[in-house]
């Protein structure tokens, strides 16, 4: 652990503790272009050991936070209409009812063990499209027709 003995990596904390303290004057936000003390109360602390700050502000880096968030959710989505060859339902009865391919696709890549386990191989999007086709045919078979 650092001590508080004087030696040449004092240079480094004190430039963090001058960065978290505003020494270092303003800090322009490279999103929103707005200036706030350059202070951990206004930007992350991107690099704990020299106190280096984020590029963006804190309320501008949140924005992108749950733009990156939205953005892995809206390309999850896009992967699996791809696997499943159509657009998917917004409806969200099709999300979770394992009857339809879009709910058993969700189903299986949420618990790929319980895949391997019952299908037998891996939870690609080919192997759940043919477990799907599988499950189908043997439901409507035992079914007798009446649906
Ligand atoms: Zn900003």
């Amino acid at each position: 652990m650092d001590t508080a003995e004087a030696c040449c990596h004092d240079s480094v904390s004190a430039i963090a503790t001058g960065y978290a303290g505003g020494w270092m004057g303003r800090k322009r936000c490279g999103r929103c272009g707005k200036t706030y003390p350059a202070a951990a109360d206004y930007f992350y602390i991107r690099h704990k050991p020299t106190g280096r700050l984020d590029s963006m502000c804190r309320s501008c880096r949140r924005a992108i936070n749950a733009d990156w968030k939205r953005k892995v959710i809206r390309e999850r989505r896009e992967a699996l209409a791809v696997a499943l060859g159509r657009p998917l339902k917004s409806s969200s009865a099709d999300d979770t009812d394992r009857r339809t391919l879009a709910g058993f696709t969700r189903y299986m890549m949420r618990n790929p063990h319980y895949f391997r386990y019952v299908f037998k191989g891996e939870p690609t999007p080919e192997n759940i499209g043919d477990a799907f086709r599988k499950y189908v045919k043997t439901n409507r078979d035992s079914a007798s027709g009446c649906v």
